[in-house]
């Protein structure tokens, strides 16, 4: 008789974006003349650039003949494209890491859900709030989490660090002592961002307490201000506490394509004196069988000049969004946050509604889907999210709705 991973049982239903999808065709089926412009997604929407079609054409065709064809790619993945990452993301910014620390994947939801296998499943898990759903819901199934408090919608055993219009959006070092801290910046949901002196701080504190930060930098490319930190090897010392995710998804437009990397540096060493490096490969080969050569090498593509300068190009026109964003709010007399290095906008609901309460506000009476606040964590009710991924025109129209 088989039995089922009851940790699962635990988990809410995927609530915020079947509710979302369930609404907004509700209010479509009752006013099918109503345009809907979909603020909320956090999808891409920019074709990809000429360099990575052209890196994508020349792969497949290398794929096509015998003395160019690859099979199974090398477990950490292509030497080509570490070196290459290393050169663009890494040694520009000071950060000596090498390109056997870095663990290439098909993009980064998988990484920041898998990261926690190496861990005991007694380590305590520290997670700000609002969240990524990922890292709490993948140490849930862990069965790390206890059990859900269903009236404050927290887990008994992980420790929360609020993000709040008090603190700037910047967690807090927490009382009680975690293990493994998840720390997103440029952050989603907020589009907020950690300074250097305030990632420092919490990679001081990893070092003193033996915790490890896991990193998540999937919005990097978005930083637009100097002191904000486009990696946590910047920060003195976190070669030996932190663990960081990247993605090609945000920064390329590669949500389709797939592709990511981890950096998990050899000075990482557990408290009972294992390598994460050394348990982290063991688990790459064991239970990944690497990301395409296409893929890869349209990654490459997207770290020469000429895939940098159309990756800028493609960033600055979702930025030009956030701008419009963000000013346009602004001016109708909202409150927001984000959306300078980072492409998603924090809009605070005025007179203090519900974030489900102004996003039925919002699709009823201006036809504009966000995504309430309230889905990412306790901490986020009374926000909604609203992101710069859609097209200018959509955007424009959007924003003149809400001065209107
Ligand atoms: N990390 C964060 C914070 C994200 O918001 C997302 C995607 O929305 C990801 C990771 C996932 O990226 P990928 O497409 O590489 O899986």
């Amino acid at each position: 008789m088989f039995k089922v991973n009851q940790n699962y049982l635990r988990l809410p239903g995927s609530y915020l974006f079947s509710e979302i999808g369930k609404r907004v065709a509700a209010w479509q089926t009752e006013h099918p003349e109503k345009e809907i412009i979909r603020l909320g997604i956090g999808d891409v929407t920019r074709p990809l650039s000429p360099a990575v079609i052209r890196a994508l054409h020349e792969a497949v065709d290398e794929m096509a003949h015998e003395d160019t064809f690859h099979g199974y790619s090398p477990d950490l993945g292509y030497e080509f494209l570490r070196e290459a990452i290393v050169r663009r993301d890494f040694a520009p910014r000071g950060c000596k890491i090498s390109p056997d620390e870095i663990f290439v994947s098909d993009g980064s939801k998988c990484d920041s859900a898998n990261i926690q296998e190496i861990f005991s499943p007694e380590c305590i898990v520290a997670v700000c709030d609002p969240v990524y759903p990922v890292y709490v819901d993948s140490n849930v199934m862990a069965g790390r989490s206890g059990a859900l408090d269903t009236v404050s919608g927290r887990w008994e055993r992980i420790i929360y660090l609020p993000c709040t219009e008090e603190n700037g959006f910047v967690p807090e070092i927490p009382e009680e002592t975690p293990d493994l801290i998840y720390l997103c910046s440029p952050n989603n949901p907020t589009g907020t961002a950690m300074t250097l002196e305030q990632l420092q701080a919490w990679v001081d504190y990893a070092n003193r307490v033996s915790a490890v930060i896991l990193f998540d930098a999937a919005y990097e490319a978005y930083i637009s201000e100097p002191g904000i930190p486009h990696s946590i090897y910047e920060c003195r010392g976190a070669k030996t506490c932190a663990i960081e995710l990247r993605s090609f998804s945000k920064t390329a437009g590669f949500t389709g394509v797939r592709l990511g990397y981890t950096v998990v540096p050899k000075a990482l060493i557990s408290a009972d004196g294992v390598s994460l490096h050394r348990l982290w490969a063991r688990r790459h080969g064991t239970k990944f069988n690497g990301a395409s050569y296409i893929q890869q090498r349209a990654g490459a593509a997207v770290l020469t000049e000429e895939g940098q300068q159309e990756v800028w190009d493609m960033i600055d026109y979702y930025m030009e969004n956030a701008r419009i964003i963000r000013k346009g709010l602004m001016e109708a007399g909202l409150t927001v946050y984000g959306g300078i290095n980072a492409p998603y906008i924090w809009l605070k609901t005025p007179q203090g509604q519900g974030s489900w309460d102004y996003f039925d506000f919002l699709l009823k009476n201006l036809g504009i889907v966000v995504t309430p606040g309230a889905g990412f964590g306790p901490c986020g009710e009374g926000f909604v999210r609203l992101t710069a991924f859609g097209s200018l025109e959509n955007t424009r129209k959007a924003i003149a709705r809400f001065r209107a």
